[in-house]
């Protein structure tokens, strides 16, 4: 049974009890949030080594950090390296989205190696041995795409971004309406060649209860692709993204149906005004399951710098309403990204969705900022240090310019404002 069937009978499972004491629930309200489908517990039944986190409603908004080889770069020991680092950042998940290399073996050794829940897109590998089978992503079958979710199933990946949400009637739209970046999701562009290649339907939409059974099986948790998140600022909420999400709720009713746990993936890029009516949308036509995005990436102007931009629309988004959030790194758009982009990633993403739990009235949010301001009231370094959401940065810097075991901070040395005022009120420290 999948947690969310067991949720439905009242059944409140090993999980349901530690997560509801690390979000601050009572078991039985996690596992009424479950029951409803508001929420997903992230664990495949065959992982016996992962350690479970809960996404949806409610609860701390979590981030995921994608890591993966290309065809161009293929280093299984730095993505290791990259995972490392996404762990040590505070990444509570990772998409394995590798596309190059031996797949089956990084993905078994992932697993293996690390305990936060593991993503991946089936549809990718699929596409590769395509490749090297037949000689094009085209020509894989419908029974290849089917094999792939099974096996990687059954290999203990626990969530899966199936892009079963992408139509004929969808692509036609796209076709018809003018967009201008069309399709910028590799799964959702894998997808359209391979309909149109063959003229057919896409097997992952009209065979959708061989998907459901795959999921229900292992208990991996559906991820709805988002094949036609827009690609740009000017193609956001456009007819076919909309579209899209009809299409995404039709499906997630299906799973919910099916006693299936399942969130629905996002864009992508949305100008800022518009993120309260994106989340709004999905969250009304999708039952109300866990929103999953990329982002919100603000503007499309800033290479180099798209970990702010996807930081500015993620505390947004999580504000609105969005529940777990896939990092964007420096490299977005540049390159694959290296440990530091990686690390830049989950950091500025973490500050992001915190700064958003703070106005969500997450639990211990407000508590760590309020503990952060009684250290820097005090001027106790260590402490601050201790408490800062990356503490290594934190000290690197703090070593940089300031004389071995000084009061202050070099920013304004003797004239230090809190700890001058604090003297005048008769207390020590002061506030920045
Ligand atoms: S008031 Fe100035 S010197 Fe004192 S801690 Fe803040 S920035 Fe540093």
């Amino acid at each position: 049974m999948t947690q969310l069937i067991k949720a439905r009978q009242g059944i409140i499972t090993p999980e349901v009890e530690r997560l509801a004491k690390v979000e601050g629930l009572t078991a039985e309200e996690l596992c009424e949030k479950v029951a409803q489908g508001r929420v997903v517990i992230l664990k495949n039944k065959q992982r016996k080594n992962s350690i479970a986190i809960a996404v949806g409603e409610g609860l701390r908004t979590k981030v995921n950090a994608n890591i993966g080889t290309s065809p161009d770069c293929v280093d299984f020991s730095d993505e290791l390296h990259k995972i490392r680092v996404a762990v040590a950042a505070g990444a509570d998940s990772i998409m394995e989205l590798s596309i190059g290399g031996d797949v089956d073996a990084f993905h078994r050794q992932v697993l293996d190696t690390f305990t936060l829940p593991v993503g991946s897109v089936p549809t990718y590998q699929t596409g590769m041995e395509s490749i090297a089978k037949h000689g094009s992503v085209v020509d894989m079958t419908a029974e290849d795409m089917f094999e792939m979710i099974e096996r990687q199933a059954e290999r203990g990946i626990d969530f899966m971004a199936i892009h079963a949400a992408l139509n004929m009637s969808i692509v036609e739209r796209l076709k018809n309406q003018g967009r201008i970046t069309d399709i910028v999701s590799r799964g959702g562009a894998f997808l359209t060649g391979w309909m149109f290649h063959n003229e057919q339907e896409n097997p992952l939409y009209t065979q959708f209860d061989r998907v459901l059974e795959i999921c229900k099986k292992y208990d991996v948790t559906l991820s709805v692709g988002d094949a036609i998140r827009p690609g740009c600022i000017e193609d956001s909420l456009d007819r076919a993204q909309v579209q899209g999400v009809i299409v995404a709720g039709e499906l997630v009713q299906r799973a919910l149906e099916a006693g299936v746990q399942v969130m629905v993936e996002g864009p992508g890029h949305v100008p800022v005004d518009q993120i309260p009516a994106t989340i709004l949308l999905q969250k009304q036509l999708c039952h109300h399951v866990p929103y999953y995005i990329l982002g919100n990436l603000v503007t499309d102007i800033a290479p180099g710098y798209d970990h702010i931009t996807g930081a500015i629309g993620a505390t947004a988004a999580a504000m609105a309403g969005a529940n777990f959030i896939c990092y964007v790194t420096p490299a977005e758009h540049l390159r694959l990204p290296t440990a530091e982009d990686v690390h830049a990633g989950v950091i500025a993403t973490r500050i992001a969705t915190h700064a958003a739990d703070i106005v969500n009235k997450v639990k211990g949010a407000r508590e760590w900022d309020l503990a952060m301001a009684h250290a820097r009231k005090a001027l106790d370094w260590n402490k601050q240090i201790e408490l800062s959401i990356d503490p290594p940065t934190a000290r690197r810097i703090r070593g940089e310019r300031n004389e071995e075991g000084a009061e202050a901070c070099s920013m304004c040395g003797g004239f230090c404002a809190m700890k001058l005022v604090g003297e005048h009120l008769g207390k020590t420290g002061g506030t920045c």
